[in-house]
Order: C-alpha cells, then sequence, then structure tokens
C-alpha cells in the first residue's frame, strides 16, 4: 500500500489539443478532462498530494490570440539537421492543472491545429514530441511518466527511450502511450524525423514499413500501451483493426490494455442543460418529451409524440457508417420513424444525407453542419442514436445520448461494446447492438427497436436506465493512476 508521505508522483501528459484551449475532436475532450481528473484523485484527503500531472500541449497560433497573459517560463532549442529550432515555453492552468504550451517557428509556419498538408504537420508534431521531453530538465522538474497520446505525440515515448541515459530529469521515467485512433500513424513524417535527426526503431517484431513512423515507434517503446476501450484493446490484435500491427501487438499484449474514456457529466447534464428548452432529469421525461415536439417543430416535421424520432450526430466520415445508416434507414422506409442527420465531413457522405431528404421528405432532415446547441437539442429531443461505426475506439456520442435518455441503436464495436448493454425482444438493457457493419443488420435492429417503443414502460425503464449509468471521469482516472502506480512500483498496489 502507498503511504500518503511519499512524494507525488510526476506525470507529463502530452497531447496536441486540450479542451477548451484547443478543441478539433475527440482527443481534445479527453486531454482536457483526464489530466483534472487524475490530478484531483490524487488531491482528496486519503491521496493527499500524491499526483502532479502536468499538461503540454502546442501553442498555435490561434490559442496565443485567444490567451492573454500568459507567462513566458524559458527558452530552449530542439536539434536538427539544419540546425537548432528554437522553442519558446509558456505556461497556463486548467483548473488546478499546469498546462505548458510549446511555441516554435513550426507552428508559425502552419498554423492549423491538423492541415491538410502531411509533411507539415509531421514537422509540427516531431517537433513538439521532442520539445516536451526538454520541459523537465528547463523548469528542473524530474517525471516518473511520460503520457502520449496518438501518433502526434508518440515519438516523445520513442525518443524518451533513447534521452533517458543523458538525462538526469528523465533517468527514472515509465512511459504511456495512449491509443484513441490506430489507423492514424503520422504518414508521411519520414522527412521530418529525418529533419531532426531521428533513426528509425529497431524494435525486433515490428513490420518494416512501420519503423519510421512515429505511432508504431512510440508502440514499440512505451511501458505501457493503453487503448480507450477494453475492446478496441482487444480488437486491435486482430487483422481487420489492428492496421497490419495486430501480429506485433499480439507478441506484446502484457504491456496492452484498455480504459475506457469518461465523459464531462457537468457538461453533458440534461437537468442543468442551458441550451435545451425544456431541462429534465429521469422522474421527469414528459419534460423530455416536450423537447422532441420542440425539434420536430424547428425541422419542420409532423409533431407527432408515438413515433420515434431517430437522430445521428456524427463526423461525416467511413468510418462512422454514415452510408450504412443512410442505406439501413431506406430499407426500413415503410416503418414508422422521422430522423434528423447532423453532421459534416466527406461531401459524398454529406450528399448522401441531403439526397435521403429529398427522397423521404416527411421523414427526414439532413443539417449538414457542425452545430453544438444543435447536437445538444437533439440528445434532449431523439428518442435513438443511431451509431453504424465500421470501428469506434471509445466513442462519445452514445455515452451522452444515453445520459440524455436516448436510446443507442450502434455497431458492436469497440467502446459501444463497453458501454451499451444490448436489448432484444426478451431483454432490456440501455441500447440496440447489432454484429456487423451492414445496413441489413441496421435495418433489421431498428425494426426491433420501433417495435420496442411502442412499449412505453419498457421503453421508459431503458431510459431510466441509460440515464443511470457511470460514464464519470473519476472511475477512468483512478485505472489511468493504477496503471501509473503499477509502471513505477510494479509490486506495489495503487491507491484503492
Ligand atoms: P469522434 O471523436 O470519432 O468524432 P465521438 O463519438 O467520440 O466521435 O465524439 C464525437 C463528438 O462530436 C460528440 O460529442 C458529438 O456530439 C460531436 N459531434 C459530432 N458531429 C457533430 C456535429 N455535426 N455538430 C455538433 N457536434 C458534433
Amino acid at each position: 500500500m502507498i503511504t500518503q508521505k511519499q512524494k507525488p508522483l510526476n506525470v507529463l501528459f502530452l497531447a496536441s489539443e486540450a479542451d477548451p484551449l484547443i478543441k478539433v475532436g475527440g482527443l481534445g475532450d479527453v486531454a482536457g478532462s483526464l489530466p483534472l481528473a487524475i490530478q484531483k484523485l490524487g488531491n482528496t484527503s486519503k491521496n493527499s498530494g500524491q499526483v502532479d500531472i502536468r499538461l503540454a500541449i502546442p501553442f498555435y497560433p490561434k490559442l496565443k490570440e485567444k490567451l492573454q497573459n500568459v507567462q513566458l517560463i524559458t527558452s530552449f532549442f530542439v536539434e536538427s539537421a539544419d540546425g537548432p529550432v528554437k522553442a519558446d515555453l509558456f505556461s497556463t492552468q486548467l483548473s488546478n492543472v499546469i498546462v505548458y504550451l510549446v511555441a516554435g517557428e513550426p507552428f508559425d509556419k502552419n498554423p492549423a491545429v491538423y492541415g491538410p498538408d502531411y509533411l507539415a504537420d509531421a514537422e509540427k508534431f516531431v517537433f513538439f514530441s521532442l520539445a516536451c521531453l526538454e520541459i523537465p530538465r528547463a523548469i528542473k522538474w524530474k517525471i516518473d511518466i511520460l503520457h502520449a497520446n496518438d501518433w502526434h505525440t508518440a515519438l516523445s515515448v520513442y525518443a524518451l527511450e533513447h534521452q533517458k541515459i543523458m538525462d538526469n530529469y528523465l533517468s527514472s521515467a515509465c512511459s504511456v502511450l495512449s491509443i484513441h485512433n490506430l489507423p492514424f500513424m503520422g504518414s508521411g513524417s519520414e522527412e521530418a524525423l529525418y529533419k531532426y535527426l531521428v533513426p528509425p526503431t529497431s524494435a525486433e517484431g515490428l513490420p518494416f514499413w512501420a519503423r519510421l513512423l512515429p505511432l508504431p515507434m512510440g508502440i514499440a517503446s512505451a511501458d505501457k500501451i493503453l487503448a480507450v476501450s477494453p475492446t478496441y484493446a482487444n480488437e486491435m490484435l486482430t487483422s481487420e483493426y489492428g492496421c497490419g500491427l495486430e501480429t506485433y501487438l499480439g507478441n506484446h499484449k502484457a504491456r496492452l490494455s484498455g480504459i475506457l474514456n469518461g465523459l464531462d457529466l457537468d457538461s453533458w447534464d440534461p437537468s442543468i442543460d442551458k441550451d435545451i428548452l425544456f431541462q429534465f432529469t429521469s422522474t421527469s421525461l414528459d419534460e423530455r418529451l416536450k423537447n422532441k415536439l420542440a425539434l420536430q417543430k424547428e425541422f419542420g416535421l409532423e409533431q407527432l409524440p408515438d413515433i420515434p424520432l431517430l437522430i445521428l450526430i456524427s463526423r461525416m466520415d467511413h468510418q462512422k457508417g454514415v452510408d450504412i445508416a443512410i442505406e439501413g434507414l431506406r430499407k426500413v422506409a415503410d416503418l414508422p420513424w422521422q430522423a434528423i442527420l447532423l453532421g459534416s465531413g466527406h461531401s459524398n457522405l454529406e450528399d448522401a444525407c441531403r439526397m435521403l431528404q429529398k427522397d423521404l421528405p416527411k421523414k427526414v432532415r439532413a443539417a449538414i453542419q457542425f452545430d453544438v446547441k444543435l447536437s445538444r437539442r437533439m440528445y434532449a429531443g431523439g428518442d435513438m442514436l443511431i451509431m453504424p461505426s465500421r470501428y469506434e475506439p471509445c466513442g462519445l456520442a452514445q455515452m451522452i445520448a444515453m445520459r440524455y435518455g436516448c436510446i443507442p441503436v450502434a455497431r458492436a464495436t469497440g467502446g459501444l461494446v463497453d458501454t451499451i448493454k444490448n436489448t432484444n425482444m426478451r431483454k432490456t438493457g440501455t441500447g440496440f447492438l447489432f454484429p456487423h457493419p451492414d445496413p441489413e443488420e441496421l435495418a433489421a435492429t431498428l425494426s426491433v427497436a420501433t417495435q420496442i417503443f411502442k412499449d412505453k414502460p419498457r421503453w421508459t425503464k431503458m431510459q431510466i436506465t441509460s440515464m443511470s449509468q457511470d460514464f464519470s471521469w473519476p472511475k477512468s482516472a483512478m485505472a489511468y493512476f493504477q496503471v501509473y502506480q503499477s509502471l513505477i512500483n510494479p509490486s506495489e498496489e495503487g491507491i484503492k
């Protein structure tokens, strides 16, 4: 058992984005919430002072415009074939977590968080990953854990393995690499790696093509590899999801596990959500119905309380199975339902949504935009969320939907399996799962779901159960903390 007198565990957490400072996607949600939840854990009276977790993100020009009064702490250089590249280190706070902001020419040259230019992105994130390893020495803070996320910062894990022998502030650090999206490995990074003098990995068993890709390089060096759900961790070992790394990962299974992401319960709370017309809880679902009627009116759909209002809130991307949703809905066009599809992304999928509205004008509305407030009104008024993902490392939308009493109808993959309890004619859970990314299966599941929807007491029970699921960050944070503890004290138990 860890005693309370021990020195705090120093964790440097790296990410390419962190909400609310800068957010592009789900990674921003995690990096903006998880370090705070871990820090809070260590600050409970029982575990007082046991964690000092600090976040580092790039200081993108857009973020510089937004943040006034940030303090320049120090500057240092990252070696490159073209000479040293200067990094300026600033700091700010997110709640009681210190956030380091790393500025430098690669970000000024290519200001987008993720740009269309692969090579420019590679240069930004290779520079950032290497600069972050200089932070401990620059601020005289010896780290115990380096926690990187996705390909953007995975290279720091690889570089740590080589630099720790020369740097006292890194010498006892263990590394954790979280994988939020395995297919994105940092392709196009070769040139940037040569520029920053990073040699290919010679890790035994790693495929040749992966030796100059930041994510596999990090995977090969990490003391612990974490997927963002237990099911996704297992799926990564299969050829369907492993993206060519399944054999390597299978041979290193002992280093791999999965921890489910949490949800920001303060932000996603239908009882206080200011963006919805009628706040509600699981004991006031009548109020919820008013949100549905308002949503139908807003979209010019007939205000029918008794037919299910289906929603889709998603990036318009192949991964998310938007095409499967559209095909599936066409197959059940004769059943009573209405649908609102919200999303933006690939134009062929956007067009397919518009076409569905054109073909089924009484039933379907396509809202091709990114609109968080509208998404909130939809979670609050929709009856079912369609989520036919081809793969889903964790997924937030289904957790939000359940918290808002909107029942997910989802493909049984990744985090969807870990968060949704399946319902069928005999058993009542918190949603509906179908095994394959197939419009036929979605259609069959929708027809069961619309059938069960007619049974009001049963439906209400499902809503109440889904709204009471614990998707909180503290639960996930404790699991991460225990991973950190197990790395630095392999023989000791984590905080209980
Ligand atoms: P991913 O991170 O792979 O896109 P997630 O389900 O983990 O998928 O998270 C998606 C998040 O983005 C959810 O919070 C969802 O509500 C939100 N979202 C997706 N598309 C839109 C949109 N068009 N407008 C508003 N919010 C959206």
